[in-house]
């Protein structure tokens, strides 16, 4: 493994340009927001943002865990911004579009983990937005029931929560992380009536029948929705690219997938957590 390989063709992207691109941009930069499109250098950036939807990153850009592929910042995070719930719904009602996602840093200094902040969120954002459908992607909580319930509470469309990885690189992919407990929320989520969302990337090193297994425990718990994309290394300084899974390694996982009983699959070499999130809300879509 080493970070020269050469990138395939089939992760050649169109540039960000256009009008609904700078409509986006100015939004994000005018209500003080981060994306994870930016934080995380997504490669879809042309195609979501010139569509006019983006990936909003609440309670800030410092994230107190430092996971080995993650382009987001470690240290020490500013004060929570309680008005920044209103300014997040305030963004999207200007986007006018009809599904909106977002997600946030991990604030394992705060005693709510910030799920205060998120409940709030989704509401000021339900309110304002009656009409646009919501995904929630969340941290772990560190598995307390009373945090994740206030993400149940406030019912965004779909709740996701990703793995990453399978269960044997988890330690070394997301270290503050566990793979029984990030398990263990997404069946809390279910429980909750919930419908449950999970990423893992593919190309740290894991096998296939590590990937199968990986599935499978996530049908037991309930999952309803899973992507499966490439891991792209966001500098020199973070974990390097095993290989570069092809597409119809892509297709075939998908079709396991759909085997073993989830209810929608997006498998492929761009497909980041929140690719094509409008259509995961959507019961029986990806059959
Ligand atoms: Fe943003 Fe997600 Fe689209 Fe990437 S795939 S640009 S993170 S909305
Ligand atoms: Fe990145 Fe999330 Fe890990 Fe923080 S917890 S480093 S934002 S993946």
């Amino acid at each position: 493994a080493n970070s020269k390989i050469k990138k395939p063709d089939w992760l050649r992207v169109k540039l960000p340009i256009g009008e609904s691109y700078k409509h986006v941009r100015g939004l994000v930069d005018t209500h003080k927001l981060h994306t994870i499109c930016e934080s995380g250098n997504c490669p879809n950036m042309g195609e979501c943002w010139g569509e006019g939807t983006a990936t909003f990153m609440i309670l800030g850009n410092t994230c107190t865990r430092s996971c080995g592929f993650c382009a987001v910042a470690t240290g020490r995070p500013d004060p929570v911004d309680w008005d920044e719930p209103q300014r997040v719904a305030e963004a999207i009602n200007l986007m006018r579009v009809k599904h909106a996602v977002l997600t946030s840093v991990d604030r394992d200094e705060l005693k709510d983990g910030g799920s205060i902040i998120w409940y709030n969120t989704i509401k000021a954002v339900k309110t304002l937005n009656p009409e646009t459908t919501l995904e929630t992607l969340i941290p772990d909580f560190k598995g307390y029931a009373d945090q994740v319930q206030r993400i149940i509470d406030a019912a965004p469309d779909v709740v996701s929560h990703n793995m990453e990885t399978v269960e044997r690189l988890s330690r070394q992919v997301r270290i503050q992380a566990k793979y029984r407990r990030s398990l263990e929320v997404l069946r809390m989520l279910k429980e909750g009536g919930m419908r449950t969302k999970t990423g893992i990337m593919l190309g740290l090193g894991e096998k296939k029948d590590e990937v199968v297994q990986s599935m499978q425990d996530l049908v037991a718990v309930g999952v309803d929705v899973l992507t499966l994309g490439q891991y792209l290394q966001p500098t020199k300084k973070h974990l390097p690219v095993e290989r570069f899974v092809h597409p119809n390694e892509f297709a075939e996982l998908r079709e396991i997938g759909y085997e073993l009983g989830f209810d929608y699959v997006e498998s492929g070499p761009l497909v980041r957590s929140s690719y094509h999130s409008e259509k995961h809300v959507i019961k029986g879509y990806g059959r």
